[in-house]
């Protein structure tokens, strides 16, 4: 089943039951308190925390989603995207479990047509309820597991809604690891669904564990999030999203400019294919959504996503721009469902192509002076690299101190990321004190976006705003 299809499939099944199909809400929140948009319930924050009243009580919507924190797994695991659609349907006081439960179901048996034996449930240790409620669809005892707060609960705010989670899970067989459910092992058993009971109300605590529950919500509600791009994988019996039809074209073209296939599992370079093809997506919904590389908040995300795409595509071989070419294949395959890619195409082809320019100039003297630290620190049997090389490569040649970390770790070393902040912190006070609030690097860079803007054609320019406000 095409991607196309498997999101119009969700949204039929969910307003054909009544919900209201509510647009993707843009990757930049309307709320202070996230950096990026990273789940379906986002946009819907204040009617869960009754701020406001929605004029439906059923919603589904297909949302677009951010997770940096998941930017190490890129390429490591088969499951993890830092850009990815989460379809989801959301009752605002309206049904709860009973109906969660069987709507998630259906939708994945009966519809999508997913063998009901390889789906795996987990439950939060306490909710019998739910255990109950998936033993009466059919699911055996067997395939039930119990999981604690880590993983199975879900709070917002204090005071704010709380309440346990249950999640599917599909078993993609011995191949892709250990035995046991998803409790085990999540490369095999690849969650899928996550529905969330908002069932009571907390109180003061800890995030993860000890909060006092303060009693029932009075409208229960439900929010979950099923993850497109591990269906489409399972659907399209395909091992990686990275091969989805989401992203293959994508793919072909890296593959394309290194002249080269991507290799298997656990071979050499695979991870670095994944990486470009799965960043290049990020990158062109990031900037379509009007952010712009920046050396703090939302632009440092996706900076830092563009220079670790440009550096896997160097280790791939790939000497001429990647960026451009990889967003260009993401624009022509995602803009039909996703017009603002279309719209923003020549910001993106513009500004991927200004910053591989630029941080190209410089990899190749980091690289080398990366290389010598590495080799040093082995000389000298140390475990980490010197917080001093961390901050001269993110000051003089625009590494992130992520890229430095992980390029350390593929050597065994460490970063003394203390050390590190100490020195960012005395040169932050240096500048000040010297009334030059930056580093020559950032000021050059900043010209160069404005220049951008400046000479770009009237599109519905979403970025600009955000260039005044964060070079
Ligand atoms: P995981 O445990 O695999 O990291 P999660 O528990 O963090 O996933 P949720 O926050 O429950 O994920 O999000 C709901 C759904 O969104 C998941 O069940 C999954 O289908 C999808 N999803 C979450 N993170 C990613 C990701 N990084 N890439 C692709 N899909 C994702
Ligand atoms: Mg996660
Ligand atoms: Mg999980
Ligand atoms: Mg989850």
């Amino acid at each position: 089943m095409r991607s196309t299809q498997i999101r119009s499939t969700f949204t039929d099944f969910f307003t054909s039951r009544g919900h209201q199909l509510v647009p993707s809400g843009p990757l930049v929140p309307d709320d202070p308190t996230l950096l990026l948009t990273n789940a379906g319930m986002n946009q819907f924050k204040p009617y869960f925390l009754g701020e406001s009243t929605p004029a439906f009580s059923r919603a589904t919507s297909i949302q677009k989603c951010a997770r940096t924190i998941d930017i190490d797994n890129v390429g490591r695991t088969n499951r993890h995207a830092t850009f990815f659609e989460m379809m989801g349907n959301f009752s605002f006081g309206d049904y709860f479990k009973e109906d969660a439960v069987a709507f998630a179901w259906e939708l994945l048996t009966e519809v999508y047509g997913l063998e009901k034996d390889k789906l795996w449930i987990t439950v939060y240790e306490d909710d019998d309820e739910a255990e109950h409620l998936w033993r009466r669809i059919g699911v055996p005892a067997g395939r039930i597991q119990r999981l604690g707060m880590e993983d199975n609960y879900w709070s917002m705010g204090v005071p704010g809604p709380c309440g346990p989670c249950s999640e599917v899970s599909y078993d993609r067989g011995p191949a892709f690891g250990k035995e046991g459910g998803p409790a085990v092992d999540g490369e095999r058993y690849v969650e899928i669904w996550n529905l969330v009971f908002m069932q009571y109300q907390r109180g003061e605590g800890d995030k993860k564990g000890d909060f006092p529950v303060l009693g029932e919500l009075a409208g229960k509600s439900i929010d979950t999030g099923l993850g497109l791009d591990r269906l489409a994988a399972i659907l399209q019996d395909t091992p990686n999203v990275c091969t989805t039809d989401l992203l293959l074209p994508t793919m072909h073209t890296v593959q394309d400019l290194a002249g080269r296939a991507c290799p298997g599992q656990d071979e050499e370079g695979k991870q670095s294919f994944q990486v470009v093809t799965e960043h290049a997506r990020s990158v062109a919904f990031l900037i379509a959504d009007g952010v712009l590389p920046a050396k703090d908040g939302r632009g440092y995300i996706l900076r830092r996503l563009m220079r670790r795409a440009i550096r896997h595509a160097r280790l791939l071989g790939i000497d001429v721009p990647v960026l451009p070419a990889a967003t260009a294949s993401v624009i022509t395959n995602l803009g039909g469902v996703w017009p603002e890619l279309s719209a923003q195409a020549a910001l993106i082809g513009q500004v991927t192509a200004a910053e591989e320019e630029s941080f190209t100039r410089t990899l190749t003297q980091g690289t080398r002076l990366l290389d010598a630290a590495v080799a040093r620190a082995r000389e000298s049997r140390s475990s980490a690299l010197p917080g001093e090389t961390a901050f001269e490569l993110a000051d003089t040649y625009g590494f992130p101190l992520e890229l430095t970390v992980e390029t350390a770790r593929e050597a065994g070393l460490t970063v003394e990321e203390d050390r590190f902040a100490a020195l960012l912190e005395e040169q932050k006070r240096r500048a000040q004190a010297g009334g030059k609030a930056r580093t020559t690097e950032a000021l050059r860079q900043r010209d160069t976006y404005r220049e951008l803007a400046a000479h770009l054609p009237r599109t519905e320019f979403l970025g600009y705003g955000h260039l005044r406000a964060e070079t």
